[in-house]
């Protein structure tokens, strides 16, 4: 047995309950005792990993250091730990089948039958205790996606409670259910979590804490009654209270001891609970912040709510360390039209032209991006957001005619924006963009490398596109500078207008690496930018 300790985070009655925070926030906790945590997050679909799903699926798509595309939960756990995950931290069931299913061709099972029960779950459980012994966490946490109950989630609940047979006290289980109010009987019900921990004990499973989602605080009373039907101790049930912000729930935990519980549950010594001064500051600046900031975010999912989580989160993170309320409205880019666009972004203080693929919605971004960068307002391009930025002023400054990205028109006579090199041999969609982190020299006296405070970075890609360096010289005479580049390939990472007050487009997307502790340099400049005019 080794000396990690492993969590296991199920859910039951509904999803969206916040499991990802309530993760991410008990890691932060334990982090704050001086415990090397990680978290990992299986999710039970059968793609590969979440790099082909579409948004509307699945919010916002994360990418990872080491070029993993990931559930927008990681984003979550690296903001709330500020600590970097990779793709062991994110198994989805087809990855599973698909190791086993390598195996079985290459022979592995020496002419067995492949089976769920143990061949599947024995994967499953390797790649749980792979994450805490390769690098010797204290506590892994696994968050198991979807709700008890599930079909897809059986096999994943088996390898939970296989692994708490063989883990004994290195292994706590932590549930987390709804309890909702019926309006019109002015009551709070518990059955429902009965009910969902009935499930979970089919499944073989005795949870050890219980975490109850609510949008007020429950009871005393409420809180015996359910630790009294559901087998644990009344010390063993929590409560996860609605918070207006997600920052806050670390702390209301704490206030309830749940680390506590976690690390005596663990067999571990309970010592002092930490301060979490950082974080108490954070929150602290967050809630008392008055004065607004109004952003405008241009995208095309403006209706979900997770499109564009970490760059929601990365603008927040920077508002809060400039005493500043941000405002934050989504704007359709596929509604943004010549005449409306006065109306629509006159009055907001900087704009953020979002991540994309395909060609919906970018008529309205290079409309929304003439606008601002002829009005001077702020703005901040990010992946297509940037190539974007480069197509508008090629058509309207450089004066060319029939500008495009090849992603959109192949034949455009001006391919601002073209397929790397590397991408013109590739068919499958699966995995294969630029991914991951790559380093970025930046150019001495840009606003840029003020931000960073160095002249070397390193940040994380999700594209097949790239600036055409055909028109790199062009660009630059007319002043929008060329201020980062990769240093193998030379590739146009960032550019940066001249002349204006804030008009810088990345390539990369800084949204991933800003965390609640480390914002990121370039989220940061954004914003102080615009506070300070
Ligand atoms: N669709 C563009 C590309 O693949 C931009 C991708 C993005 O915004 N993440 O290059």
């Amino acid at each position: 047995m080794t000396d990690t300790r492993y969590i296991f985070v199920t859910g039951g009655v509904v999803s969206s309950l916040g499991k990802g925070i309530v993760a991410a926030s008990l890691g932060k906790l334990l982090q704050a005792r001086g415990y090397k945590v990680t978290i990992q997050k299986f999710d039970p679909y059968i793609n590969i990993d979440p790099g082909t799903l579409n948004p509307y699926e699945h919010g916002e798509c994360y990418v990872t250091e080491d070029g993993h595309e990931a559930d927008l939960d990681l984003g979550h756990y690296e903001r709330f730990l500020n600590i970097r995950t990779s793709r062991e931290n994110n198994i989805t069931t087809g990855r599973i089948y698909q190791s086993v299913i390598n195996k079985e061709r290459h022979g592995d099972y020496l002419g067995k039958t492949v089976q769920v029960i143990p061949h599947i779950t024995d994967e499953i459980k390797r790649s749980v205790r792979r994450l805490g012994m390769k690098h010797h966490y204290d506590f892994v946490i696994t968050e198991i996606g979807g709700v008890v109950g599930d079909i897809e989630s059986l096999p994943f609940l088996e390898s939970v409670r296989q692994l708490k047979w063989e883990l004994k006290n290195h292994c706590v289980c932590v549930h987390l259910t709804y309890v909702p109010f019926i309006a019109a009987a002015k009551e709070y019900k518990t059955k429902p979590t009965q009910h969902s921990v009935k499930q979970l004990q089919e499944e073989g499973i005795q949870p050890d804490i219980l975490v109850l989602r609510t949008e007020h605080k429950l009871s005393e009373e409420l809180l015996d009654k359910v630790a009294l039907f559901c087998n644990v101790s009344k010390e063993s049930v929590f409560q996860s209270i609605d918070m207006p912000s997600i920052y806050e729930i670390p702390l209301l935990l704490q206030e309830q001891g749940l680390d506590r519980q976690v690390i005596q549950q663990a067999g571990l010594e309970v010592g002092e609970t930490p301060k979490m001064e950082g974080w108490r500051n954070f929150v602290h600046r967050m809630k008392s912040a008055t004065k607004e900031l109004h952003i405008a975010l241009v995208g095309k999912y403006v209706e979900l709510q997770d499109a564009y989580k970490s760059i929601d989160e990365a603008l927040l993170q920077s508002c809060v360390y400039h005493d500043r309320k941000l405002k934050l409205t989504s704007i359709h880019s596929e509604s943004i039209t010549k005449d409306n666009v006065d109306k629509l972004l006159s009055g907001y203080d900087g704009v953020v032209v979002a991540p994309g693929f395909g060609s919906r919605g970018v008529e309205g971004k290079l409309i929304a991006l003439e606008y601002t960068r002829t009005h001077q307002i702020p703005t901040l391009g990010i992946c297509l957001g940037m190539q974007c930025m480069a197509i508008e002023f090629a058509q309207n400054v450089l004066g060319l005619e029939d500008c495009n990205t090849t992603e959109i028109k192949p034949t455009a006579a001006n391919k601002i924006i073209d397929l790397m090199d590397e991408q013109k041999a590739i068919s499958d969609l699966g995995a294969s963009m630029r991914l991951g982190a790559y380093e970025c020299e930046l150019k001495e006296g840009s606003k840029l490398a003020a931000a960073y405070g160095k002249l070397l970075i390193s940040e994380r890609h999700r594209h097949r596109y790239e600036f055409n360096s055909q028109y790199r010289a062009a660009f630059e005479e007319a002043g929008f500078k060329c201020v980062g580049t990769n240093p193998e390939t030379g590739l146009v990472e960032a550019l940066e207008l001249e002349g204006h007050p804030w008009y810088i487009g990345v390539q990369y997307h800084p949204e991933y690496s800003s965390t609640v502790l480390q914002p990121s340099p370039i989220f940061m400049a954004f914003i102080s930018a615009i506070s300070n005019r």
